[in-house]
């Protein structure tokens, strides 16, 4: 099969043109970072098993209403998306004190918080991704006041129904990221959930055990990385067929 045009390459994904005009073709590789790219390695299997997650988790959101950039899995490794304008923040929703939050107000890890608290970050790597407020994003232009007060009620609409999804299969949802994009439809503009929901940017544990079963695994040299992207997967009920096979899946080609 011709090769698309590759767009961007990112720490763990790649952009490909679509194969029709406003659209994008995704691409999950299996290279993990932490620490901003300090730390760099390979979980066998977690593009395959992302691409699957995150398909589902965006096609929950759709039903619930909340928009996203998802159109279709195109196979193992690859999914069909919108092209939209991303919005150069990471809004993080958090439920339990954990990772950043804990170590820079001195909350222990694992204290329930008194309520969902939002925070952004300005994407850019070269800064570290600091975090930013409201007033820095509307003073800088990277957003307006309309366009926040959309992507906050969609991460909190967002969270309440992920953590029960995640509940409901004895996960709790301690804390996760989210990107949104602007998606152009003739004139109108609306803000759309983008880039991937995995356990690359959600911190997933064990209701009963509070075991780790995301990206902190591989961050904090846990061990059983693979395992825990598997599980999750597992429990979603969506572990792909080829589970048993070749979990490399194809090489991407340029
Ligand atoms: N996160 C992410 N990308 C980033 C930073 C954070 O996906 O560049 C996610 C992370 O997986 C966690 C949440 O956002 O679920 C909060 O991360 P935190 O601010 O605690 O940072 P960390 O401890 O990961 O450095």
């Amino acid at each position: 099969m011709a090769r698309r045009r590759q767009l961007y390459e990112g720490k763990a994904k790649i952009l490909f043109e679509g194969p029709e005009p406003g659209t994008l073709v995704q691409y999950f590789k299996d290279d993990a970072s932490a620490g901003n790219g300090a730390k760099k390695g390979v979980i066998t299997g977690k593009g395959v098993l992302n691409n699957r997650i995150s398909e589902y988790l965006m096609l929950r959101l759709h039903d619930m209403g909340i928009p996203t950039h998802f159109v279709r899995r195109l196979n193992m490794r690859e999914q069909l998306i919108r092209e939209v304008e991303i919005i150069p923040l990471e809004v993080v929703v958090r439920n339990i004190a954990a990772g950043s939050l804990a170590k820079r107000l001195g909350i222990p890890e694992g204290t329930r918080l008194p309520r969902s608290i939002l925070e952004y970050y300005y994407k850019n790597d070269s800064l570290n991704d600091p975090m930013v407020s409201e007033e820095h994003i509307t003073a800088f232009g990277w957003a307006n006041s309309h366009d926040l007060d959309d992507m906050t009620s969609l991460a909190l609409r967002a969270n309440d129904f992920l953590s029960g999804v995640f509940l409901g299969v004895g996960i709790q949802l301690v804390d996760f990221k989210l990107e949104f994009g602007r998606l152009w439809e003739g004139e109108e503009m609306r803000i759309v959930v983008a880039d991937e929901i995995s356990p690359d940017n959600c911190r997933l544990w064990d209701a009963k055990t509070s075991e780790k079963l995301d990206k902190d695994r591989f961050r904090r040299d846990l061990g059983r990385v693979e395992e825990a992207y598997q599980e999750v997967a597992r429990r979603l009920g969506i572990l792909p067929e080829a589970a048993n096979g070749d979990m490399k899946g194809p090489e991407v080609m340029q």
